[in-house]
Protein backbone atom coordinates (compact mmCIF):
# COMPACT_ATOMS: atom_id res chain seq x y z
CA UNK A 1 0.00 0.00 0.00
CA UNK A 2 0.78 3.60 -0.50
CA UNK A 3 2.55 5.41 1.85
CA UNK A 4 2.09 8.94 1.30
CA UNK A 5 -1.04 10.23 -1.47
CA UNK A 6 -0.28 13.50 -3.08
CA UNK A 7 -3.91 14.96 -3.96
CA UNK A 8 -3.69 17.02 -7.56
CA UNK A 9 -6.75 18.86 -7.40
CA UNK A 10 -8.76 21.24 -5.23
CA UNK A 11 -12.03 21.62 -3.44
CA UNK A 12 -14.94 19.42 -2.75
CA UNK A 13 -12.87 16.40 -4.72
CA UNK A 14 -10.06 17.17 -2.92
CA UNK A 15 -11.43 16.86 0.51
CA UNK A 16 -12.93 13.63 -0.96
CA UNK A 17 -10.11 11.91 -1.92
CA UNK A 18 -7.91 13.35 1.76
CA UNK A 19 -10.61 11.24 3.31
CA UNK A 20 -10.67 8.15 1.53
CA UNK A 21 -6.74 8.23 2.17
CA UNK A 22 -7.08 8.80 5.92
CA UNK A 23 -9.29 5.92 6.50
CA UNK A 24 -6.73 3.56 4.99
CA UNK A 25 -3.96 5.22 6.96
CA UNK A 26 -2.22 6.95 4.14
CA UNK A 27 -0.29 10.33 4.73
CA UNK A 28 -1.88 12.84 2.86
CA UNK A 29 -0.04 15.73 0.90
CA UNK A 30 -2.09 18.97 -0.79
CA UNK A 31 -0.83 20.97 -3.59
CA UNK A 32 -2.76 24.47 -3.79
CA UNK A 33 -2.47 27.63 -5.63
CA UNK A 34 -2.18 30.95 -3.74
CA UNK A 35 -5.36 31.84 -4.00
CA UNK A 36 -6.40 28.36 -2.05
CA UNK A 37 -4.10 28.56 1.04
CA UNK A 38 -7.39 29.14 3.10
CA UNK A 39 -8.93 26.00 1.28
CA UNK A 40 -10.41 23.14 3.73
CA UNK A 41 -8.27 20.34 1.89
CA UNK A 42 -5.18 22.45 2.94
CA UNK A 43 -5.78 22.59 6.04
CA UNK A 44 -6.60 19.23 6.54
CA UNK A 45 -3.81 17.74 4.67
CA UNK A 46 -1.02 16.24 6.65
CA UNK A 47 1.35 18.27 4.55
CA UNK A 48 0.87 20.63 1.53
CA UNK A 49 2.62 22.65 -0.85
CA UNK A 50 2.06 26.07 -2.57
CA UNK A 51 2.48 24.96 -6.29
CA UNK A 52 1.75 28.63 -7.78
CA UNK A 53 -0.22 31.84 -8.71
CA UNK A 54 -4.04 31.44 -9.40
CA UNK A 55 -4.49 30.41 -12.46
CA UNK A 56 -4.90 26.61 -13.26
CA UNK A 57 -2.38 26.77 -16.18
CA UNK A 58 0.45 28.08 -13.45
CA UNK A 59 -1.04 25.89 -10.61
CA UNK A 60 -3.60 22.61 -10.67
CA UNK A 61 -1.70 22.01 -14.81
CA UNK A 62 1.59 23.02 -13.94
CA UNK A 63 2.91 19.39 -14.20
CA UNK A 64 6.26 19.86 -13.09
CA UNK A 65 5.40 21.91 -10.10
CA UNK A 66 3.41 18.91 -8.86
CA UNK A 67 6.28 16.37 -9.74
CA UNK A 68 8.04 18.86 -7.79
CA UNK A 69 5.72 18.33 -5.14
CA UNK A 70 6.09 14.83 -4.48
CA UNK A 71 9.89 14.89 -4.80
CA UNK A 72 9.92 17.14 -2.30
CA UNK A 73 7.64 15.21 -0.12
CA UNK A 74 8.49 11.73 -0.94
CA UNK A 75 4.61 11.31 -1.92
CA UNK A 76 5.08 7.77 -3.84
CA UNK A 77 1.17 8.03 -5.78
CA UNK A 78 -0.71 10.71 -6.65
CA UNK A 79 -4.65 10.97 -7.24
CA UNK A 80 -5.32 13.35 -9.81
CA UNK A 81 -9.39 14.20 -8.91
CA UNK A 82 -11.74 15.19 -12.07
CA UNK A 83 -10.78 17.97 -14.45
CA UNK A 84 -7.42 19.42 -14.41
CA UNK A 85 -5.22 16.75 -15.03
CA UNK A 86 -7.26 13.61 -14.29
CA UNK A 87 -7.20 12.51 -18.45
CA UNK A 88 -4.29 13.75 -19.49
CA UNK A 89 -1.92 10.66 -20.52
CA UNK A 90 1.40 12.53 -20.64
CA UNK A 91 1.20 13.59 -16.92
CA UNK A 92 0.13 9.60 -16.38
CA UNK A 93 3.27 8.82 -18.71
CA UNK A 94 5.54 11.46 -16.70
CA UNK A 95 4.84 10.11 -13.06
CA UNK A 96 5.03 6.50 -14.17
CA UNK A 97 8.94 7.99 -15.55
CA UNK A 98 9.47 9.17 -11.96
CA UNK A 99 7.96 6.07 -10.14
CA UNK A 100 5.58 7.30 -9.13
CA UNK A 101 1.80 5.95 -9.01
CA UNK A 102 -0.79 7.62 -11.08
CA UNK A 103 -4.26 6.26 -8.88
CA UNK A 104 -6.51 5.54 -12.66
CA UNK A 105 -5.69 4.01 -15.64
CA UNK A 106 -2.79 3.89 -18.47
CA UNK A 107 -1.43 6.75 -20.39
CA UNK A 108 -2.58 4.57 -23.47
CA UNK A 109 -5.67 4.06 -22.17
CA UNK A 110 -6.45 7.64 -21.72
CA UNK A 111 -5.15 8.42 -24.85
CA UNK A 112 -7.20 6.28 -26.70
CA UNK A 113 -11.02 7.51 -24.89
CA UNK A 114 -9.40 10.85 -25.93
CA UNK A 115 -10.05 10.67 -29.10
CA UNK A 116 -13.22 10.30 -29.86
CA UNK A 117 -12.98 8.61 -33.17
CA UNK A 118 -10.26 6.08 -31.97
CA UNK A 119 -12.69 5.45 -28.25
CA UNK A 120 -15.61 4.77 -30.34
CA UNK A 121 -13.58 2.21 -33.01
CA UNK A 122 -12.48 0.69 -29.75
CA UNK A 123 -15.73 0.71 -28.27
CA UNK A 124 -17.29 -1.21 -31.27
CA UNK A 125 -14.09 -3.98 -30.95
CA UNK A 126 -15.21 -4.19 -28.07
CA UNK A 127 -19.23 -5.48 -28.22
CA UNK A 128 -20.46 -2.02 -26.70
CA UNK A 129 -23.19 -0.44 -28.99
CA UNK A 130 -22.28 2.55 -30.63
CA UNK A 131 -24.52 5.60 -32.56
CA UNK A 132 -24.62 4.34 -36.13
CA UNK A 133 -22.44 6.64 -37.99
CA UNK A 134 -18.98 6.85 -39.45
CA UNK A 135 -16.31 4.61 -39.45
CA UNK A 136 -13.63 7.58 -38.59
CA UNK A 137 -13.18 10.81 -39.57
CA UNK A 138 -14.82 11.84 -43.36
CA UNK A 139 -12.61 13.57 -45.10
CA UNK A 140 -14.89 15.76 -47.73
CA UNK A 141 -18.27 16.96 -48.02
CA UNK A 142 -18.86 13.78 -51.00
CA UNK A 143 -18.47 11.19 -48.60
CA UNK A 144 -20.36 12.93 -45.41
CA UNK A 145 -23.56 13.30 -47.98
CA UNK A 146 -23.02 9.40 -48.33
CA UNK A 147 -22.60 8.56 -44.70
CA UNK A 148 -25.81 11.13 -43.86
CA UNK A 149 -27.77 9.53 -46.94
CA UNK A 150 -26.96 5.86 -45.38
CA UNK A 151 -28.12 6.98 -41.76
CA UNK A 152 -30.75 9.28 -42.22
CA UNK A 153 -31.00 12.65 -41.22
CA UNK A 154 -30.91 14.14 -39.07
CA UNK A 155 -26.98 14.11 -38.23
CA UNK A 156 -24.57 15.72 -35.74
CA UNK A 157 -21.06 16.00 -36.90
CA UNK A 158 -18.73 15.94 -34.17
CA UNK A 159 -14.80 16.45 -33.81
CA UNK A 160 -12.55 14.02 -32.85
CA UNK A 161 -10.51 15.92 -30.59
CA UNK A 162 -14.13 17.22 -28.72
CA UNK A 163 -14.50 17.73 -25.27
CA UNK A 164 -17.39 19.55 -23.45
CA UNK A 165 -19.83 19.73 -25.97
CA UNK A 166 -17.67 22.27 -28.47
CA UNK A 167 -17.37 21.41 -32.44
CA UNK A 168 -20.81 19.73 -32.49
CA UNK A 169 -23.03 20.57 -35.47
CA UNK A 170 -26.57 19.34 -36.35
CA UNK A 171 -27.51 18.75 -39.83
CA UNK A 172 -31.67 18.30 -40.32
CA UNK A 173 -31.50 17.34 -43.93
CA UNK A 174 -29.35 17.00 -46.68
CA UNK A 175 -28.89 21.23 -47.47
CA UNK A 176 -27.45 22.08 -43.77
CA UNK A 177 -24.86 19.74 -44.42
CA UNK A 178 -21.91 21.35 -45.75
CA UNK A 179 -22.57 24.80 -43.84
CA UNK A 180 -22.91 21.83 -41.05
CA UNK A 181 -19.45 20.35 -41.69
CA UNK A 182 -17.36 23.41 -42.63
CA UNK A 183 -18.49 25.48 -39.44
CA UNK A 184 -17.74 22.01 -37.05
CA UNK A 185 -14.31 22.08 -38.65
CA UNK A 186 -13.43 25.49 -38.40
CA UNK A 187 -14.55 25.23 -34.83
CA UNK A 188 -12.74 21.94 -33.94
CA UNK A 189 -9.73 23.57 -35.53
CA UNK A 190 -9.48 26.56 -33.42
CA UNK A 191 -10.28 24.86 -30.08
CA UNK A 192 -8.46 21.74 -30.22
CA UNK A 193 -5.93 22.41 -32.91
CA UNK A 194 -7.36 19.09 -34.67
CA UNK A 195 -10.35 19.65 -37.54
CA UNK A 196 -10.99 15.99 -37.76
CA UNK A 197 -14.50 15.50 -37.49
CA UNK A 198 -17.05 12.26 -37.99
CA UNK A 199 -20.96 12.19 -38.40
CA UNK A 200 -23.12 9.91 -36.53
CA UNK A 201 -26.82 9.65 -36.19
CA UNK A 202 -28.75 12.83 -34.64
CA UNK A 203 -30.77 11.15 -31.69
CA UNK A 204 -34.08 13.60 -30.70
CA UNK A 205 -35.08 12.51 -27.72
CA UNK A 206 -32.95 10.46 -25.52
CA UNK A 207 -31.61 10.31 -22.33
CA UNK A 208 -27.82 10.41 -20.78
CA UNK A 209 -27.53 7.33 -18.85
CA UNK A 210 -23.84 6.18 -17.81
CA UNK A 211 -22.06 3.29 -16.62
CA UNK A 212 -19.61 3.15 -13.64
CA UNK A 213 -17.12 0.32 -14.38
CA UNK A 214 -13.84 -0.57 -12.45
CA UNK A 215 -11.09 -2.61 -14.06
CA UNK A 216 -8.17 -4.50 -12.15
CA UNK A 217 -5.92 -4.11 -14.94
CA UNK A 218 -5.54 -8.07 -15.17
CA UNK A 219 -8.60 -8.93 -16.85
CA UNK A 220 -11.42 -8.63 -14.32
CA UNK A 221 -13.72 -5.94 -14.50
CA UNK A 222 -17.00 -5.19 -13.23
CA UNK A 223 -20.13 -2.74 -13.09
CA UNK A 224 -21.55 -0.75 -10.39
CA UNK A 225 -24.63 0.28 -12.12
CA UNK A 226 -25.73 3.04 -14.08
CA UNK A 227 -26.35 6.54 -13.09
CA UNK A 228 -29.20 8.79 -15.17
CA UNK A 229 -27.80 12.30 -15.49
CA UNK A 230 -30.39 13.48 -18.22
CA UNK A 231 -31.21 16.82 -16.56
CA UNK A 232 -28.50 19.28 -18.18
CA UNK A 233 -27.65 22.56 -18.83
CA UNK A 234 -25.52 23.04 -21.77
CA UNK A 235 -23.94 19.80 -21.12
CA UNK A 236 -23.31 20.60 -17.77
CA UNK A 237 -25.49 17.91 -15.48
CA UNK A 238 -26.90 19.54 -12.64
CA UNK A 239 -29.42 16.35 -10.49
CA UNK A 240 -28.18 12.75 -11.27
CA UNK A 241 -29.98 9.34 -10.12
CA UNK A 242 -29.49 6.27 -9.04
CA UNK A 243 -30.15 4.08 -10.71
CA UNK A 244 -32.07 5.27 -13.78
CA UNK A 245 -36.25 5.80 -13.73
CA UNK A 246 -36.03 4.94 -17.17
CA UNK A 247 -34.35 1.06 -16.86
CA UNK A 248 -35.40 -2.18 -15.13
CA UNK A 249 -33.33 -4.81 -14.20
CA UNK A 250 -33.07 -6.65 -17.44
CA UNK A 251 -31.37 -3.56 -19.28
CA UNK A 252 -29.23 -2.70 -16.11
CA UNK A 253 -27.48 -6.24 -16.13
CA UNK A 254 -27.10 -6.26 -19.79
CA UNK A 255 -25.69 -3.21 -20.46
CA UNK A 256 -23.39 -3.25 -17.49
CA UNK A 257 -22.42 -6.36 -17.99
CA UNK A 258 -21.07 -5.45 -22.14
CA UNK A 259 -19.46 -2.97 -19.90
CA UNK A 260 -17.87 -5.19 -17.79
CA UNK A 261 -16.71 -7.27 -20.28
CA UNK A 262 -15.81 -4.78 -22.36
CA UNK A 263 -12.96 -3.28 -19.92
CA UNK A 264 -12.14 -6.78 -18.44
CA UNK A 265 -10.74 -7.30 -22.50
CA UNK A 266 -9.36 -4.01 -22.65
CA UNK A 267 -7.36 -4.95 -19.58
CA UNK A 268 -8.58 -1.65 -18.09
CA UNK A 269 -7.37 -0.71 -14.67
CA UNK A 270 -9.32 1.19 -12.21
CA UNK A 271 -12.52 3.35 -12.30
CA UNK A 272 -14.55 4.32 -15.61
CA UNK A 273 -17.39 5.67 -16.67
CA UNK A 274 -18.85 4.61 -20.33
CA UNK A 275 -21.60 7.06 -21.20
CA UNK A 276 -24.42 6.39 -23.15
CA UNK A 277 -27.28 7.92 -25.19
CA UNK A 278 -30.35 5.89 -24.40
CA UNK A 279 -33.56 6.04 -26.35
CA UNK A 280 -36.34 3.60 -27.32
CA UNK A 281 -35.30 1.10 -25.59
CA UNK A 282 -31.56 1.37 -27.23
CA UNK A 283 -28.01 2.52 -25.98
CA UNK A 284 -25.40 4.54 -28.27
CA UNK A 285 -22.26 5.14 -26.68
CA UNK A 286 -20.85 8.59 -26.93
CA UNK A 287 -17.50 8.42 -24.27
CA UNK A 288 -15.52 6.57 -21.72
CA UNK A 289 -14.21 9.06 -19.10
CA UNK A 290 -11.05 7.61 -17.80
CA UNK A 291 -11.00 8.66 -13.87
CA UNK A 292 -13.86 9.33 -11.27
CA UNK A 293 -16.71 11.33 -11.76
CA UNK A 294 -18.81 14.03 -9.61
CA UNK A 295 -21.64 12.23 -9.15
CA UNK A 296 -19.48 9.08 -8.23
CA UNK A 297 -21.63 9.39 -5.28
CA UNK A 298 -24.82 8.35 -5.98
CA UNK A 299 -23.16 4.88 -6.84
CA UNK A 300 -21.36 4.85 -3.40
CA UNK A 301 -24.71 5.13 -1.69
CA UNK A 302 -26.91 2.36 -3.64
CA UNK A 303 -23.75 -0.29 -3.18
CA UNK A 304 -21.98 1.00 -0.27
CA UNK A 305 -18.57 1.01 -1.98
CA UNK A 306 -16.42 3.52 -1.97
CA UNK A 307 -14.84 4.41 -5.11
CA UNK A 308 -11.87 5.92 -4.03
CA UNK A 309 -10.86 3.38 -1.65
CA UNK A 310 -11.28 0.97 -4.38
CA UNK A 311 -9.29 3.36 -6.76
CA UNK A 312 -6.11 3.62 -4.56
CA UNK A 313 -6.30 -0.70 -3.81
CA UNK A 314 -6.50 -1.45 -7.32
CA UNK A 315 -3.44 1.30 -8.49
CA UNK A 316 -1.33 0.32 -5.67
CA UNK A 317 -1.93 -3.60 -6.60
CA UNK A 318 -3.99 -4.57 -4.23
CA UNK A 319 -6.81 -5.82 -6.96
CA UNK A 320 -10.76 -5.38 -6.84
CA UNK A 321 -12.48 -5.87 -3.20
CA UNK A 322 -15.41 -7.09 -4.98
CA UNK A 323 -16.75 -9.38 -7.44
CA UNK A 324 -19.90 -8.72 -9.75
CA UNK A 325 -22.05 -10.99 -7.33
CA UNK A 326 -21.12 -8.94 -4.17
CA UNK A 327 -22.41 -5.85 -5.98
CA UNK A 328 -25.86 -5.45 -5.10
CA UNK A 329 -28.28 -2.19 -4.93
CA UNK A 330 -29.65 -0.51 -2.86
CA UNK A 331 -32.71 2.21 -2.95
CA UNK A 332 -32.41 5.09 -4.61
CA UNK A 333 -29.95 7.88 -4.78
CA UNK A 334 -29.94 11.89 -6.20
CA UNK A 335 -26.90 14.29 -6.31
CA UNK A 336 -27.79 17.79 -6.77
CA UNK A 337 -24.35 19.81 -7.71
CA UNK A 338 -25.02 23.34 -5.96
CA UNK A 339 -23.05 25.65 -7.91
CA UNK A 340 -22.41 29.56 -6.51
CA UNK A 341 -24.43 30.59 -9.57
CA UNK A 342 -27.47 32.90 -9.74
CA UNK A 343 -29.83 30.10 -10.34
CA UNK A 344 -31.73 31.80 -13.04
CA UNK A 345 -29.10 32.95 -15.14
CA UNK A 346 -26.12 31.30 -13.84
CA UNK A 347 -23.37 33.62 -14.20
CA UNK A 348 -20.91 32.61 -11.25
CA UNK A 349 -21.86 34.30 -7.94
CA UNK A 350 -18.15 34.45 -6.38
CA UNK A 351 -17.65 35.90 -3.10
CA UNK A 352 -17.53 35.23 0.62
CA UNK A 353 -19.78 32.68 1.93
CA UNK A 354 -21.54 34.36 5.16
CA UNK A 355 -23.18 31.58 7.11
CA UNK A 356 -23.29 27.97 5.84
CA UNK A 357 -25.59 25.51 7.31
CA UNK A 358 -25.77 21.60 6.00
CA UNK A 359 -28.98 19.42 6.20
CA UNK A 360 -28.48 16.29 8.35
CA UNK A 361 -30.11 12.76 9.15
CA UNK A 362 -30.98 9.45 7.95
CA UNK A 363 -29.66 9.68 4.60
CA UNK A 364 -28.21 12.62 3.84
CA UNK A 365 -24.37 13.07 2.72
CA UNK A 366 -22.69 16.56 1.74
CA UNK A 367 -19.61 16.59 0.26
CA UNK A 368 -17.93 20.16 0.00
CA UNK A 369 -14.99 22.30 0.36
CA UNK A 370 -16.24 25.46 1.79
CA UNK A 371 -17.09 26.80 5.38
CA UNK A 372 -19.15 30.15 7.19
CA UNK A 373 -16.59 32.68 6.15
CA UNK A 374 -14.96 31.10 3.40
CA UNK A 375 -13.96 33.44 0.28
CA UNK A 376 -14.82 31.69 -2.75
CA UNK A 377 -12.25 32.65 -5.41
CA UNK A 378 -13.45 33.65 -9.46
CA UNK A 379 -10.39 31.31 -10.60
CA UNK A 380 -12.31 27.88 -10.78
CA UNK A 381 -15.65 26.26 -11.87
CA UNK A 382 -18.60 27.41 -9.23
CA UNK A 383 -19.21 23.83 -7.98
CA UNK A 384 -19.76 24.62 -3.94
CA UNK A 385 -21.04 21.23 -2.88
CA UNK A 386 -23.22 18.31 -3.65
CA UNK A 387 -26.02 17.12 -1.58
CA UNK A 388 -26.32 13.31 -1.80
CA UNK A 389 -29.88 11.74 -1.36
CA UNK A 390 -30.12 7.91 -0.76
CA UNK A 391 -33.61 6.79 0.20
CA UNK A 392 -35.07 3.10 0.15
CA UNK A 393 -37.21 3.66 -2.95
CA UNK A 394 -37.21 6.65 -5.27
CA UNK A 395 -40.75 8.14 -3.27
CA UNK A 396 -38.59 8.10 -0.21
CA UNK A 397 -35.69 9.73 -1.88
CA UNK A 398 -37.16 12.51 -3.35
CA UNK A 399 -39.29 13.12 0.22
CA UNK A 400 -36.17 13.13 1.57
CA UNK A 401 -34.02 15.41 -0.82
CA UNK A 402 -37.58 18.27 -0.52
CA UNK A 403 -36.59 18.27 3.18
CA UNK A 404 -32.75 18.51 2.94
CA UNK A 405 -33.14 21.12 0.52
CA UNK A 406 -35.22 22.63 3.00
CA UNK A 407 -32.39 22.56 5.68
CA UNK A 408 -30.05 23.89 3.58
CA UNK A 409 -28.49 27.62 3.95
CA UNK A 410 -26.03 29.21 1.86
CA UNK A 411 -25.66 33.22 2.87
CA UNK A 412 -23.60 35.91 0.91
CA UNK A 413 -23.91 34.64 -2.17
CA UNK A 414 -26.16 33.04 -4.91
CA UNK A 415 -26.24 29.47 -5.50
CA UNK A 416 -28.74 27.06 -7.26
CA UNK A 417 -30.24 25.87 -4.27
CA UNK A 418 -33.76 27.77 -5.49
CA UNK A 419 -33.73 25.77 -8.62
CA UNK A 420 -33.29 22.39 -6.75
CA UNK A 421 -35.99 23.31 -4.82
CA UNK A 422 -38.10 24.28 -7.82
CA UNK A 423 -37.07 20.96 -9.58
CA UNK A 424 -38.04 18.16 -6.49
CA UNK A 425 -41.76 19.63 -7.07
CA UNK A 426 -42.09 19.51 -10.63
CA UNK A 427 -44.45 16.35 -11.54
CA UNK A 428 -42.24 15.42 -14.15
CA UNK A 429 -38.95 14.84 -12.33
CA UNK A 430 -41.75 12.86 -9.74
CA UNK A 431 -42.57 10.70 -12.34
CA UNK A 432 -39.15 10.43 -13.93
CA UNK A 433 -40.21 11.76 -17.56
CA UNK A 434 -37.71 13.92 -18.64
CA UNK A 435 -34.84 13.56 -21.07
CA UNK A 436 -31.94 15.48 -22.03
CA UNK A 437 -33.98 18.51 -23.69
CA UNK A 438 -36.11 18.40 -20.45
CA UNK A 439 -34.09 21.11 -18.08
CA UNK A 440 -33.34 23.79 -20.95
CA UNK A 441 -37.01 23.68 -21.99
CA UNK A 442 -38.09 23.75 -18.79
CA UNK A 443 -36.06 27.21 -18.02
CA UNK A 444 -37.05 28.72 -21.00
CA UNK A 445 -40.29 28.77 -19.79
CA UNK A 446 -40.08 30.39 -17.20
CA UNK A 447 -38.14 33.32 -18.21
P1 LIG B 1 -18.22 16.09 -25.29
O1 LIG B 1 -17.04 15.18 -25.09
O2 LIG B 1 -17.88 17.31 -26.08
O3 LIG B 1 -18.97 16.37 -24.04
P2 LIG B 1 -20.13 14.01 -26.11
O4 LIG B 1 -19.89 13.08 -27.23
O5 LIG B 1 -20.01 13.46 -24.74
O6 LIG B 1 -19.18 15.30 -26.30
O7 LIG B 1 -21.54 14.67 -26.30
C1 LIG B 1 -21.98 15.70 -25.45
C2 LIG B 1 -23.47 15.85 -25.55
O8 LIG B 1 -23.87 16.18 -26.91
C3 LIG B 1 -24.27 14.62 -25.21
O9 LIG B 1 -24.47 14.49 -23.81
C4 LIG B 1 -25.56 14.90 -25.97
O10 LIG B 1 -26.32 15.84 -25.25
C5 LIG B 1 -25.08 15.55 -27.24
N1 LIG B 1 -24.87 14.55 -28.29
C6 LIG B 1 -23.69 13.95 -28.61
N2 LIG B 1 -23.86 13.06 -29.62
C7 LIG B 1 -25.17 13.07 -29.94
C8 LIG B 1 -25.99 12.38 -30.89
N3 LIG B 1 -25.49 11.45 -31.72
N4 LIG B 1 -27.31 12.66 -30.91
C9 LIG B 1 -27.84 13.57 -30.07
N5 LIG B 1 -27.13 14.27 -29.17
C10 LIG B 1 -25.81 14.03 -29.09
Amino acid sequence: MFQKILIANRGEIALRVLRAAKELGIQTVAVHSTADADAMHVRLADESVCIGPPPSRDSYLNIHQIVAACEITGADAVHPGYGFLSENAKFADILAAHNITFIGPSGDHIRIMGDKIEAKRTAKRLGIPVVPGSEGAVSDEKEAKRVAAEIGYPVIIKASAGGGGRGMKVALTEADLEVALQTARTEAGAAFGDDAVYIEKYLQKPRHIEVQIFGDGAGKGVHLGERDCSLQRRHQKVWEEANSPALNAEERSRIGDICANAVANLGYSGAGTIEFLYENGEFYFIEMNTRLQVEHTITEAITGIDLVHEQIRVASGGGLSVTQDDIRFHGHAIECRINAEDPRTFVPSPGTITHFHTPGGLGIRVDSGVYSGYRIPPYYDSLIGKLIVHGRNRVECMMRLRRALDEFVVDGIKTTLPLFRELVGNPDIANGDYDIHWLEKHLAKGE
